[in-house]
């Protein structure tokens, strides 16, 4: 039996929730890529420590789905397992005192919404980003205004081995549009938020909202930003001086609002995708002597 086929057989008896080869497409902003060997969705920390154990001791590799804004998925099948928070047990949200305490499975907009009308400052710079708070945090998501990791207190894991933990925010190696959270699952976390006045902090959120729908595509299926900014520089305004805004490889194109974002036209294929982004990579390292690095994450 393959190493997915006794993961399922495991799953089953343990009485996880599971499904065996499930398209990833549908669960992505993108809409693009293949299917996976496994898809699990844990009722809780206890399945998910399970779930997470019989991976590593079998050697599957696994990965945590949040809302699918910045995942890229390839063709036909692809050799890994998937875990998705979409289990009440991780969406619960608790706010006092300021201290915010919410589940990974948590989307982050109501969140923001939730503690701006509480009065609460600290979130409201990530308006407008598609994302659980899980997928937020393993991203270190953030605008020119603010990023995820800066109110955060601490996040609750279960690790690669299926060990729950509690690590605070200082080992939690955030960067730019990054953490050290990817190879974990994070199940919850802690936020210590400022005050503010509600009418002002909405004011704001609003303001901060508009300039992304202004400037970026939202209404498109993307991935987000595919690339990251180089120090000191944006990678969209590389891309379009490299004269690559509108290119298209198929039903692919580097959006004509914002050069950093490539959207799925309808029916783009990942091949497709791929190929755009080599393409544009290509074009800024010949016109502008830049490597671009991706911010998209890639599966397999
Ligand atoms: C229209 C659009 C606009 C966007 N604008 C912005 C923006 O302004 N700023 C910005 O930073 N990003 C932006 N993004 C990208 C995206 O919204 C963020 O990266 C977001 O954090 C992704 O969250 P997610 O839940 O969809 O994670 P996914 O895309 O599902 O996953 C992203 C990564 O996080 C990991 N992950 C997910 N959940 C967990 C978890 N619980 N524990 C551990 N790892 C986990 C995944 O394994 C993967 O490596 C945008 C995307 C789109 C489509």
């Amino acid at each position: 039996m393959s190493p997915f086929g006794e993961l399922g057989r495991r799953l089953e008896k343990a009485g996880v929730p599971f499904r065996r080869d499930q398209p990833l497409a549908p669960l992505t902003w993108m809409g693009v890529g293949g299917r996976v060997a496994l898809l699990a969705e844990p009722r809780h920390a206890e399945d998910l420590a399970l779930l997470r154990r019989e991976a590593s001791g079998l050697g599957v590799r696994l990965e945590t789905l949040g809302v699918g804004a910045n995942v890229l998925v390839a063709e036909g099948e692809i050799p890994l397992a998937v875990v998705r928070l979409t289990a009440g047990a991780f969406q619960e949200v608790s706010i006092r005192e300021g201290q915010v305490e919410a589940g990974a499975g948590a989307s982050l907009e109501p969140l923001i919404r939730r503690t701006l009308a509480e009065g609460l400052a600290g979130l409201e710079g990530l308006v407008g980003i598609p994302a659980t708070v899980g997928g937020a945090l393993a991203m270190n998501a953030g605008s020119r205004h603010t990023e995820i990791s800066a109110s955060l207190v601490s996040v609750s894991v279960v690790d690669a081995l299926g060990e729950r933990k509690i690590l605070p925010k200082s080992m939690c190696r955030f960067g730019y549009r990054k953490s050290g959270l990817k190879g974990m699952t994070v199940i919850s976390a802690r936020f210590s938020l400022g005050s503010g006045d509600p009418e002002a902090l909405r004011e704001a959120a609003r303001a901060i909202k508009d300039e992304k729908a202004r400037t970026q595509p939202l209404g498109d299926s993307s991935a987000g930003c595919i690339f990251k900014n180089p120090p000191g520089k944006s990678a969209g305004q590389l891309i379009d001086a490299a004269g690559l805004k509108g290119a298209r490889e198929g039903q692919a194109q580097v959006s004509d609002r914002h050069a950093n974002f490539i959207v799925n036209l309808g029916g783009a294929t990942a091949d497709e995708v791929g190929r755009l982004i080599d393409r544009v990579r290509e074009g800024v390292r010949r016109a502008r002597g830049v490597e671009l690095e991706l911010e998209v994450v890639r599966w397999p």
